[in-house]
């Protein structure tokens, strides 16, 4: 059985040919582990092998791991679908959001920030799958979103996310990818983040320019279904 070290060596050593198989410099590309119905004891391996950001879906899940992991510099990033009664705590809790894809919950989230913490930084999830995706903004309403998130005082906007409707086509993967990178260019922002990539399509994402790769089962092995839904 491999331990998380052996994965984090496995998926860094992904990373970083799929970075030089296109010329892009490895440390443009940050692992961000994402660890939604893992235990705390799984992060804890992680960080002592060397991890620092990890990634929650479920806001309790997320917050009761936050208090056992207390002792440890972790940097969180809530990566879930949003409700709007969930903005505060995650203003509150969490250093980087990157499933936003509506500018209410944005505003939100940018009044809850707590006056002492830096700005929260923003990733807009666009879906660039059409039907087949439930989330994300549509790559027609992303310019006005952009822009009126962009002037929100306490978010600092960064980038796009991602989430490509699965396929092991690696030309279905690149157009999917290609298409978030284009968005982002089209918008005339200083944006310097485009997260995008998981476990099974990570070496399409960094072709097309990922900087955060949010990798879940390559880490930390396969999510039992019984899991998947704790959120009450
Ligand atoms: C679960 C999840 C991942 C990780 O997926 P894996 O296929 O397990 O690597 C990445 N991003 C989001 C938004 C997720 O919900």
């Amino acid at each position: 059985m491999s331990t998380i070290a052996d994965n984090i060596a496995q998926v860094s050593s992904r990373i970083r040919a799929a970075a030089l198989a296109v010329g892009r410099d490895e440390y443009t590309i940050q692992l961000l582990a994402v660890s939604k119905t893992k235990p705390a004891e799984a992060l804890r391996e992680a960080y002592a092998a060397g991890l620092r950001d990890f990634g929650e879906n479920y806001l309790q899940e997320a917050l009761s791991k936050q208090l056992e992991l207390a002792d440890l510099p972790l940097i969180w990033h809530f990566i879930g679908p949003i409700q709007s009664n969930k903005t505060r705590a995650i203003a509150e809790h969490f250093d980087w959001v990157h499933s936003v894809d509506r500018l209410k919950i944005a505003q939100r989230l940018s009044e809850q920030r707590p006056a002492d913490l830096p700005p929260l930084n923003i990733c807009i999830q666009v879906n660039v799958s059409g039907e087949a995706s439930k989330s994300g903004c549509t790559p027609a309403d992303l310019p006005a979103l952009a822009d009126a998130i962009s002037a929100l005082p306490h978010l600092k906007l960064r980038g796009l996310m991602a989430i490509p409707e699965p396929t092991e086509d690696r030309v279905a993967q690149d157009a999917a990818f290609a298409a978030v990178q284009s968005l982002q260019a089209s918008l005339n922002l200083p944006l310097d983040t485009l997260s995008m990539g998981m476990s099974h399509d990570l070496e399409s994402a960094i072709a097309m320019g990922a900087t955060w790769v949010r990798i879940g089962t390559a880490l930390f092995g396969a999510r039992g279904s019984q899991q998947m839904h704790r959120q009450p």
